[in-house]
């Protein structure tokens, strides 16, 4: 896959996730949205994400999980780790398999 291809579906993957794990375990218990259907902590996780994403030094890029560099931060990636187990399962059980197979933590 392209470099600019790749990044576009990392991101789509990544947005998906966090949300679907953030509506399930943030929003519905009562966190407060703060932006465009995130709570805060996701919104910033996602960003961190994302950021991450654009800037990775490789190309071309692993997916992260086969990663020897891992440029996260320990806390975030263990955030992001937890979000794609959850939200992988989420997916399959909803027949998103493409989604899954991509899923990069
Ligand atoms: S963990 Fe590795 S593959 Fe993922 S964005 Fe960072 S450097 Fe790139
Ligand atoms: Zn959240």
């Amino acid at each position: 896959m392209k470099r600019a291809k790749r990044i576009k579906k990392d991101e789509k993957v990544l947005r998906k996730f966090i949300k679907v794990y953030c509506e399930n375990n943030h929003l519905k218990k009562g966190a407060e949205e703060y932006k465009d259907g995130y709570c805060k902590e996701c919104y910033e996780l996602l960003n961190y994400a994302l950021e991450r994403l654009y800037r990775c030094p490789l190309d071309p890029k692993p997916q992260c999980k086969h990663c020897k560099v891992h440029c996260y931060k320990p806390k975030m990636r263990q955030k992001i780790k937890e979000i794609m187990r959850y939200s992988g399962i989420y997916f399959i059980k909803h027949g998103r398999l493409d989604w899954v197979f991509h899923y990069f933590f």
